[in-house]
């Protein structure tokens, strides 16, 4: 089932040339339009479906530093600030409230992570704390269960999913996109060994730039060109409650549940670390890369072998770019929730605040989380095609990271001064066969 995400109409008419075009409308592409746009250039925005419907309406809502990999807190931490202006500027409110996210545990080491990843965290101007026992019953009083300790980090915040890249998308569009849905990009075309247009299945647009946001289709789209792009596709559930008593204002993680408080007075809740693996022959491609990343994750991982494995054989890379490609066969991936971890997640936090009882879920909805090898996004030039750039693969936590991400983007499409080092986002690091850096904290 689709959760509800805000609808917003298309322009009329696709534009013949544009300076920028970006691919996918979720978090990421919807930022790097509005920020493009703002630097004085012409874009369009093509969507397959609709406007943040895929992933970016289908998260938790966390925008977190805290447990960021080291790379990527100077990212999260621009991420926050933008958020507060985005969403005063879009003159919407996207639920962005800085309310603090509070993670619990009952794990010796688990603590001790959390203590070393604080020294790295103060670094670069993130100040979490560890919290003791009697800490956390003071901050809440309504808990009954016993932690050993929690990670507290006071400057991070929540948003609602639902509500952000429509309301982004329409801010962008004030500042000049057009914006294209039910409007698969196809592939591109070249001219001279670069980039020269989009072809959509409603034609095509000139441009001398493109911009992939395509989140779980990225891998599969740039396939297409013979340009190497490893991810793997994790299927992740989450769910929305009826209306119940504040136990947090924010964002609050046991080791059972998860939850986020909703401007509906409801919770968005789930369990962390838990998904359903997609395998692949693309997968066991690229298995040498993944497997330390698995070797960390795979307590919380089933593997599911079905359609995606089958698809993927049999579709190939080499549709015609005159005929209906594989985005238009999928406008909007849905896949089914898991519904064993919702109730599992809901039960244990009724145990740990018994005055939630009788919470009931009121949506269960699965989606599709874009996975690198090391879990670090890829946001950058793809050097064996001028012209093609890439802002994709954010591993389950890019909608905290959204509005930076796409910030990022827009300054390596642009060539201006970048936000943050870009170092880190390389796509090069993914095929050349250099050792990643170890995973950071998910
Ligand atoms: C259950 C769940 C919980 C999560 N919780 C959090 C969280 O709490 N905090 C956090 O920071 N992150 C979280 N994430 C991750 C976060 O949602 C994603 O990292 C983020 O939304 C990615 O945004 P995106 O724009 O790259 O991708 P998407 O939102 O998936 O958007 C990609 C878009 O591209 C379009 N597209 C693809 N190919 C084409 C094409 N050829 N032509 C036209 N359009 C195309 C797709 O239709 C899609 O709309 C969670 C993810 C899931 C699934």
């Amino acid at each position: 089932m689709s959760p509800p995400v805000e609808r917003i109409a298309s322009d009329d008419r696709l534009p013949a040339a544009a300076d920028v075009v970006v691919i996918g409308a979720g978090i990421i592409g919807v930022c790097a339009a509005w920020h493009l746009a703002r630097k004085g250039h012409a874009v369009a925005l093509v969507e397959k479906g609709h406007v943040g419907a895929e992933q970016s309406s289908r998260n938790w809502g966390w925008c977190r530093q805290q447990r960021r990999a080291r790379t990527e807190i100077p990212l999260a931490r621009e991420s926050l600030r933008l958020w507060e202006s985005m969403q005063a500027e879009s003159g919407t409110d996207v639920g962005f409230r800085r309310t603090g996210i509070l993670f619990l545990t009952r794990d010796p080491a688990e603590l001790a992570a959390w203590e070393k990843w604080i020294t790295i965290a103060r670094e670069q101007q993130v100040h979490s704390a560890i919290l003791s026992p009697a800490e956390i019953a003071e901050r809440l009083p309504a808990n009954r269960d016993t932690w050993l300790g929690g990670l507290h980090t006071p400057s991070d915040g929540r948003a609602e999913p639902s509500l952000a890249a429509p309301a982004f998308a329409q801010a962008a569009r004030r500042h000049g996109i057009s914006i294209h849905q039910d409007c698969a990009a196809r592939g591109l075309e070249t001219a001279a060994g670069r980039v020269s247009a989009v072809i959509t299945e409603r034609g095509p647009i000139r441009t001398s730039a493109v911009l992939l946001a395509g989140g779980a289709w990225s891998s599969l789209f740039c396939r297409r060109h013979g340009i190497e792009l490893p991810i793997g596709l994790v299927n992740a559930t989450a769910c929305r409650t009826t209306p119940a008593p504040e136990i947090t204002p924010g964002a609050l993680g046991g080791d059972t549940w998860c939850i986020r408080r909703r401007l509906d007075g409801g919770y968005t809740v789930a369990l962390r670390g838990r998904g359903t693996v997609e395998l692949t022959p693309d997968l066991f491609r690229y298995a040498r890369a993944f497997w330390p990343t698995w070797r960390q994750t795979r307590k919380g991982l089933k593997l599911s072998l079905g359609r995606a494995f089958v698809d993927q054989l049999t579709r190939g890379a080499g549709w015609r770019l005159d005929q209906p490609s594989p985005f238009e066969a999928e406008r909007v991936r849905d896949p089914a929730p898991d519904m064993t971890l919702v109730n599992t997640a809901l039960a244990s936090l009724v145990v740990s605040h018994p005055e939630l009882q009788g919470i009931a879920i009121a949506e269960a909805w699965g989606g599709t989380i874009d996975s690198t090898p090391d879990t670090i996004p890829v946001i950058s030039a793809v050097d064996a095609l001028p012209g093609f750039f890439l802002a994709t693969g954010f591993s389950g936590h890019g909608f905290g990271i959204g509005p930076a991400a796409g910030r990022l983007a827009a300054d390596i499409v642009t060539g201006d001064s970048p936000l943050v080092d870009p170092a880190n986002y390389g796509h090069a690091r993914l095929i050349d066969g250099r050792p990643l850096e170890p995973v950071g904290m998910l």
